[in-house]
């Protein structure tokens, strides 16, 4: 069973703690969306270097350990990911229906945020290099 310290952030990097693959990104850079895997997946070189010219992260969405305190997005009074929090304030909802996700018994945001967190989760892009200026926003830890 998932405890506090043991749940994944939905928007990791492939070298986080415990990373797998857990979605593909399509649609168009404007408006990517996420192809949500049945399984999780290893992260492994081979799978890599699929993505390149571009960033793993713009190819692939990854899961990994949540840092808490050990990342920008954490607010530890309130014990809450910032980031979720604000992609749920400043995201619109893409889906209405929530998707299926490999990710969904160990993942941050939905413990943190539930169904809302889900309806805005497929246009999360890690690198913001493509996507809606609103996940940006929500990605920045400077921005309230
Ligand atoms: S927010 Fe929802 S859809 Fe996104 S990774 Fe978490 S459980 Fe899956």
């Amino acid at each position: 069973m998932s405890g506090p310290n043991t749940l994944m952030c939905p928007s990791a990097d492939p070298d986080g703690a415990g990373a797998v693959v857990f979605g593909l990104i399509v649609g168009t850079p404007e408006a990517p969306e996420t192809a949500y895997l049945e399984e999780t997946q290893a992260v492994t070189p081979e799978l890599l270097a699929l993505a390149d010219p571009v960033a793993p992260a713009d190819m692939f969405r990854f899961g990994a350990r949540c840092l808490r305190g050990g990342c920008a997005h954490w607010e530890a009074e309130r014990a809450v990911c910032r980031f979720g929090e604000k992609t749920v304030r400043l995201a619109p909802a893409v889906v209405t229906v929530v998707p299926t996700c490999a990710l969904r018994a160990n993942c941050r945001w939905w413990h943190q945020e539930g169904m809302a967190a889900c309806q805005r989760c497929p246009q999360v892009i890690r690198t913001g290099a493509i996507g809606h200026s609103e996940v940006r926003q929500a990605a920045d830890p400077r921005v309230a």
